[in-house]
């Protein structure tokens, strides 16, 4: 088959439920205590946009962001991105902002990205209105939407994905864009090695 490959990744600090955002899209699942371990970090699907097939590819991290070793193999080639941030948590935003510059540096000032507000559930609803002015005046800047969700209860989920798929398929329509045949690659999780001292000499 010739699919053109399309890669995605989803990016942001460690806990803010990136792997349950995929797992509640692509399996419909939640796990209350999730561990990025037993999951694939792969997940994929075929997408028709205006009579032509796509084989999109996820990346999701083996949980290296909480050490601040994501690899820029993890970004390179991708054409969009999920930015994820915990709507209880501020700071997630701001990291949010981070990623978003790391991308582009990477893979370039194009990439498509969707910004999500996760853990609807867990806000206290008081609390929206600072959340959404926080990130309001980012979201204009960048010209990119948000999307408020639970991957608890599901909501918006389905939104965030499908929109974020349109977009770049559409702007890979738009473009003419060869996609990258790379996207099938696979994940190199590379360990962090630590130089061991040595203790005196043998
Ligand atoms: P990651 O490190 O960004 O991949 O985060 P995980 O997907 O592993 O999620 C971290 C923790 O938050 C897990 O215990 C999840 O069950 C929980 N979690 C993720 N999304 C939600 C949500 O929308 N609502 C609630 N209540 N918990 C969530
Ligand atoms: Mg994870």
């Amino acid at each position: 088959m010739s699919e053109d490959k399309l890669k995605l990744v989803i990016l942001g600090e460690g806990r803010v439920g990136k792997t349950s955002l995929l797992l509640r899209y692509f399996k419909n699942k939640f796990n209350e205590n999730e561990k990025s371990t037993i999951n694939p970090s792969f997940y994929e699907k075929t997408e028709n946009y205006n009579g032509k097939t796509y084989e999109l590819k996820f990346w999701d991290t083996a949980g290296q962001e909480k050490y601040n070793a994501l690899n820029a193999i993890y970004f390179q080639n991708a054409i969009g991105a999920l930015l994820v941030y915990d709507v209880n948590i501020p700071e997630t935003f701001e990291k949010v902002k981070d990623w978003a510059n790391t991308l582009k540096e990477i893979v370039g000032k194009n990439v498509i990205f969707v910004i999500v507000g996760n853990k609807l559930d867990l806000l206290d609803k008081s609390l929206l209105d600072k959340n959404t002015s926080l990130v309001n005046e980012y979201i204009k800047k960048e010209n990119c939407k948000i999307f408020y969700t639970s991957c608890k209860t599901g909501y918006n989920v389905e939104e965030a994905f499908d929109t974020l798929i349109k977009s770049v398929l559409k702007y890979v329509q738009d473009n003419n864009i060869v996609t990258n045949k790379r996207a099938g690659k696979k994940l190199e999780i590379r360990q962090q090695v630590q130089p061991v001292e040595k203790k005196g000499c043998c």
